[in-house]
Order: C-alpha cells, then sequence, then structure tokens
C-alpha cells in the first residue's frame, strides 16, 4: 500500500485546473491550416482528454494523412501551434473566457501546503503549450515537473513518465494510491486505472459524474467548491468509499 502520508497528485489541466474558451481548439485550426493546409472534421472532433499530437493524428487520418507524412511534419506544426495558442488566449482574456475553475487555487494552495505532497502534470497537452495555459491564469511555478503530450501521443503511457519523472526530481518511488490522478475525463480516469493510481474526476469538463463514475474513478467531485472536502479526497483513503463516489454533506 506504501506510505499515504506522502502523496503524488498528477492534475490534468483543461476543464480541470481551467477554462480557455476554445483557444486550444482556435490555435489547432489555424496552425492545421498553415502547415498541413487542412483542418479535418474539426468542428465535430471532442478534443477533451486527447493528447494534442493524438488531435493531429485523428483529425489529418480522417482526410487520408498517413502517419509518417504527418509526423514529419509536426516540427513545423508545433512552434506554429504555440504562437498561435498565445494569441488565442489573449483573444479569450479579452472576451473574459478565460478562468481558472472555483475552488482550484484554494485546493493548490492547501495541497502545496501538506508535507509530503508533491505536484505536478498529466496533461495531454505539449509541454509549451500546458506552461502559456498556466501562465495565462497565473498558476504556473505550482507544478514541479510534468507528464505531457509531448513525452507521448498515447495518454495512458504518461503515467509512467510522470512515475519516472517524480524518482527523478525526488528520490522516492511513489506507487500505486500513493498516486492520485485528478481529471474531468474517462481517459483520465483510464490513466489512474493504469498505474493502481487513485483516480479522482471532477465535472467541470465535459462530462458528468455519471459518466466519470462509470469509467471507474474512485471518486466523483462535482467541482472543487468544497475545497477541504477536495483535500480529503485527494490526500486521504480513509474516507469511508460506502459507494465507488460520493459527495460531500454540505
Ligand atoms: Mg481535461
Amino acid at each position: 500500500m506504501g506510505n499515504l502520508d506522502r502523496r503524488l497528485v498528477l492534475f490534468d489541466v483543461d476543464g480541470t485546473l481551467l477554462a480557455t474558451d476554445g483557444s486550444g481548439r482556435r490555435a489547432f485550426e489555424r496552425a492545421l491550416r498553415a502547415v498541413f493546409g487542412r483542418v479535418g472534421p474539426i468542428e465535430g472532433y471532442d478534443f477533451h482528454g486527447k493528447t494534442d499530437p493524438q488531435i493531429v493524428y485523428d483529425l489529418l487520418a480522417e482526410e487520408g494523412g498517413t502517419a509518417d507524412e504527418i509526423r514529419a511534419r509536426l516540427p513545423e506544426f508545433w512552434p506554429r501551434y504555440v504562437a498561435a495558442l498565445i494569441e488565442e488566449l489573449e483573444v479569450s482574456r479579452t472576451r473574459g473566457g478565460l478562468r481558472v475553475l472555483a475552488g482550484v487555487r484554494e485546493l493548490l494552495e492547501g495541497l502545496a501546503r501538506r508535507p509530503g505532497t508533491v505536484l505536478a502534470l498529466l496533461t495531454g497537452n505539449v509541454e509549451a503549450g500546458a506552461r502559456w495555459k498556466l501562465k495565462a491564469v497565473a498558476l504556473d511555478g505550482i507544478f514541479a515537473f510534468g507528464a505531457y503530450g509531448s513525452d507521448s501521443a498515447v495518454r495512458t503511457e504518461l503515467p509512467a513518465i510522470a512515475l519516472q519523472r517524480a524518482y527523478a526530481r525526488t528520490g522516492i518511488r511513489f506507487a500505486g494510491r500513493e498516486v492520485a490522478i485528478v481529471g474531468d475525463t474517462p481517459d483520465d480516469v483510464a490513466c489512474a486505472r493504469a498505474i493502481g493510481a487513485l483516480g479522482v474526476a471532477v465535472a467541470t469538463g465535459r462530462h458528468r459524474a455519471g459518466e466519470l463514475r462509470e469509467a471507474g474513478a474512485d471518486v466523483v467531485l462535482d467541482d472543487f467548491r468544497d475545497v477541504e472536502w477536495a483535500l480529503r479526497a485527494i490526500c486521504r483513503d480513509g474516507i469511508p468509499f460506502s459507494e465507488r463516489s460520493f459527495r460531500p454533506e454540505r
């Protein structure tokens, strides 16, 4: 079971920590058009839970792009994407659409104060994309390290990378329920299940609590407004889980 006083808490970014009002989608559209000359079925495409490279492959493959062809141009694509993202984050800010989700700042402060707790990222964003999104809402400088879409297109490969980086940074081999993975999609829950981590799902993205529960989340929260409850859910395995999920008594 390991030492549950120590925790590695891995946060997803979009829909979990912040909302960018479509900045990422618009940046993808611009960069795809500039580099590949086409955007694929981007209108109906669900970005949630996907890694950034997976988004590119999914969108272009539908129009007959081969993986090799796409891969060859990714070194040109990512700088374009990041440049467009920086601009689109500013557009969202001007519109008032850029925001940290309710309770997130307080939750992160609470976690950062706990001895033995390491905060890091597990996100499908490429590293530079994650960094700019967090910077845009002043959440930069909080996370010690991360595993990113730039490390693997396959999201369920990211937890192992996060554990390696945690060991490199801290000398601690976090394992099992010492690790909590916090996210807003069934894909985040799948990452937790892949390494036997505590899967904490929050229904602030596109997915409803019921779906997250069905995906096998250990804990499902409507949001992080009840910060104390969210802290308990993430840090303590000792909560009586009479059901697979629970709601705070208010
Ligand atoms: Mg997300």
